[in-house]
């Protein structure tokens, strides 16, 4: 068994298609007819909350009902044999955190989908299994996180969350598309890559669609690093990469792996 160095995994949505989680892209993406890349915006949410609402909490669900699988199983693997490993990832699932991958290894680039965050003031929450079934209590009141606030709770009105602080509509803690990415979270890709060049730089299931991942990929690997592009289809990554495999990733990344950790 080798040390695999200093590694950077970026995944996307289709990491967990497997899991049985739509990705954005394609027909299985939609929902109601809409298309996620619509429903996912300021603009969606300022102007039908409650179908966006509707729609994160049915996604919320769908994620409850899966299991991690083999690729992010493997990339917990990985993890523990790496010298200094980073997973980014731009799903706001926990299939890679239940799948064993320790939270100070990974960073969500855009949010965690069982947050809920207020819209105006910076109170932030996670809701109850009681709301996710929609069996909310007679007060109305829901779970409240207790290290990003006193223990208040987010106040529950029909069928829109509201602040407890403030009373402000309360909102997914995603990144949606066209916002900035949460700071602190670029701070530590950033001081991550700054502590040196990585060996190996694996991006699995992404469209690379935003420019800072195609930059993270590259900034990564530019000391003669490998660049492993795991995605059935050609992305913007594809003609950086030193291998691409076109095979889904609960298939691929077990194989490549096993090979890292036992070459
Ligand atoms: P995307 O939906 O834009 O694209 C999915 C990518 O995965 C495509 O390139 C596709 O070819 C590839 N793919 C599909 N099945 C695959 C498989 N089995 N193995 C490997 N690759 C496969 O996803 P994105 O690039 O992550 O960006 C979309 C945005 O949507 C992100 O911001 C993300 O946060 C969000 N999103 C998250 C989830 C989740 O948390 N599970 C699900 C859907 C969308
Ligand atoms: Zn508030």
């Amino acid at each position: 068994m080798t040390d695999a160095g200093r590694v950077l995994v970026i995944t996307g949505a289709g990491v967990s298609a497997e899991s049985g989680i739509p990705t954005f892209r394609g027909e299985d993406g939609y929902w109601r007819n809409l298309d996620p890349a619509k429903l996912a915006t300021p603009e969606a949410f300022a102007r039908d909350p409650k179908l966006v609402w509707e729609w994160y909490r049915e996604r919320r669900q769908c994620i409850r009902n899966a299991q991690p699988n083999a690729a992010h199983a493997a990339i917990a693997k990985l993890a523990q044999r790496a010298g200094d490993l980073l997973l980014v990832t731009q799903n706001v699932d926990d299939l890679h955190a239940r799948a064993g991958l320790p939270k100070e290894k990974m960073v969500q680039i855009h949010g965690d989908i069982f947050l809920s965050r207020c819209s105006r003031c910076d109170w932030r929450a996670e809701l109850c299994d009681a709301e996710e079934r929609g069996t909310r209590n007679n007060s109305g009141l829901a779970g409240a996180r207790p290290s990003t606030g006193p223990n208040e709770h987010e106040i529950q009105q029909t069928d829109l969350p509201y602040c407890a602080r403030c009373h402000a509509l309360m909102r997914p803690g995603v990144v949606w598309f066209g916002e900035q990415l949460p700071w602190d979270e670029v701070r530590r890709v950033e001081d991550y890559l700054g502590r040196g060049a990585c060996d190996l730089v694996i991006v699995a299931g992404t469209t690379a669609t935003f420019g800072y991942i195609i930059d993270w990929a590259l900034r990564a690997s530019t000391d003669g690093g490998q660049l492993i592009e795991v995605n059935p289809d050609e992305t913007p990554v594809s003609t950086f990469a030193t291998q691409r495999i076109h095979e889904p990733a609960a298939i691929a990344l077990p194989r490549l792996i096993d090979q890292i950790c036992n070459p």
